[in-house]
C-alpha cells in the first residue's frame, strides 16, 4: 500500500483545501481529489474547504457546489488536513484557523513550497491538478470519472496557459489525451471557462492594454489598477486575472507586473516572464512567490514603491 494511502486509510475527518482567491488549479486539483475519496472511502467524512467563495467563471463547472467555505462546513474538527496547490499553510487564509492538531499533507507544484507537511509531495510540473491525475491513479489506485477528469482537464488549462506555457510536456498531453479518452469536453470546457468574459472584464482588459507602460531598458510592461478606478468600470478582483499575461504579449517584454489595490489599501502584484527572468525572486522581494515564470503578493508598500523596487532590481 502507497504511503498516502495509509496516512488516508488511518484517519476519519478529512478536510481538504487551497489557496485564497482560488484559481482552476487550486479548485480542479480539491475537487478531483475530494471526488476520488468519496468514491474510495464512502464512509468517511471528507470535505474540500476554501476561505473564498468560487469564482463566477469557474461556477459552470456543477461539481463545484460540492465545495464548503468556512461558514458552511460541517466537521468541527480533523484528523487530516491536505493542502492542495499552495506554497506555505497561510496561502489558505483563515482556513488556517479551522486545524488543529491535524496530519498535514501538502501536494503541489509551486517552487517556492515550504515542505510545511507531515507528508510533502512537491513537484516541478505544470499543475497540481497534474499531481493529482498522478496521485489518484497510480497511489490511490481510482479510476479517473468524467467528473474527476473535467476537474483536472480545468487546473491543466488555467496553469499552462491553455497549453502553451512552457510547463508543458508530453505528459502534460497525455493526461488531457487519457480525459479527453473518458469524454472530457475540450471546447466546452474552454469556452465556458475562458471565452465568458464579463463586460467589464474586457472593458478593463482594454483600459490596461491602452495605458501600459513599457520600460524598454528593463524589458518590462506593466499596469497599475487603483482601486477607484476598479469600481468606476464596475470590475470585480475576477476580472482582473489574465490581465498581467496580455502585458507579457507584447513582442519586446521580457517581464510584465500587474498590480492592482485593494479595498483595504494594500497592493496585489503579479508577475510574468516569457524567458529567464526569475519572477518567484522578485514576488520575494515582498515576502511572496510562485513559480520562476509566474508568481505574485501582496504588499503595504505604495504602487510607486512597488514598480521602482521591481526595476531595480531586473
Ligand atoms: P497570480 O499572479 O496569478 O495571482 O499568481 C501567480 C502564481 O504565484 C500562482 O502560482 C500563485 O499561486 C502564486 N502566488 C500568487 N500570490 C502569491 C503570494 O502572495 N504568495 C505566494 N507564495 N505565492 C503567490
Ligand atoms: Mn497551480
Amino acid at each position: 500500500m502507497s504511503c498516502l494511502k495509509k496516512i488516508i486509510e488511518e484517519r476519519e475527518r478529512i478536510m481538504i483545501t487551497g489557496h485564497i482567491n482560488p484559481d482552476g488549479d487550486a479548485i480542479g486539483a480539491g475537487l478531483a481529489l475530494l471526488l476520488g475519496l468519496k468514491k474510495l472511502y464512502p464512509n468517511k467524512q471528507i470535505e474540500f474547504v476554501l476561505q473564498d467563495v468560487v469564482p463566477n467563471h469557474i461556477k459552470f463547472l456543477k461539481s463545484t457546489s460540492k465545495i464548503k467555505n468556512i461558514e458552511n462546513r460541517e466537521l468541527e474538527e480533523y484528523d487530516l488536513v491536505i493542502f492542495v496547490d499552495s506554497a506555505n499553510p497561510e496561502r489558505v487564509g483563515k482556513v488556517r484557523e479551522l486545524i488543529k492538531d491535524a496530519f498535514i499533507v501538502n501536494i503541489d507544484h509551486h517552487i517556492s513550497n515550504t515542505l510545511y507537511g507531515d507528508w510533502n509531495r512537491v513537484q516541478n510540473i505544470s499543475s497540481t491538478s497534474e499531481i493529482i491525475f498522478n496521485l489518484l491513479q497510480e497511489d490511490l489506485n481510482i479510476k479517473i470519472d468524467l467528473e474527476m477528469g473535467e476537474a483536472i482537464y480545468l487546473g491543466l488549462i488555467n496553469d499552462t496557459g491553455n497549453f502553451s506555457h512552457s510547463n508543458v510536456t508530453y505528459k502534460t498531453l497525455e493526461i488531457a489525451s487519457q480525459l479527453l479518452k473518458i469524454g472530457v469536453n475540450n471546447n466546452y470546457l474552454i469556452n465556458n471557462f475562458l471565452k465568458s468574459k464579463s463586460y467589464a472584464r474586457i472593458k478593463l482588459l482594454g483600459l490596461a492594454l491602452s495605458n501600459m507602460v513599457y520600460e524598454k531598458e528593463k524589458k518590462l510592461t506593466y499596469y497599475y489598477l487603483p482601486y477607484k478606478k476598479m469600481i468606476e468600470i464596475g470590475a470585480t478582483n475576477e476580472d482582473t486575472e489574465g490581465l498581467v499575461e496580455e502585458l507579457l504579449s507584447y513582442c519586446e517584454s521580457e517581464v510584465s507586473l500587474f498590480i492592482r489595490e485593494e479595498k483595504n489599501g494594500r497592493i496585489k502584484g503579479s508577475l510574468r516572464s516569457k524567458n529567464n527572468i526569475d519572477v518567484n525572486r522578485l514576488a520575494g522581494l515582498f515576502n511572496g512567490g510562485g513559480h520562476i515564470k509566474a508568481a505574485g503578493f501582496t504588499s503595504e508598500l505604495t504602487a510607486n514603491k512597488i514598480i521602482d523596487k521591481i526595476k531595480e532590481s531586473l
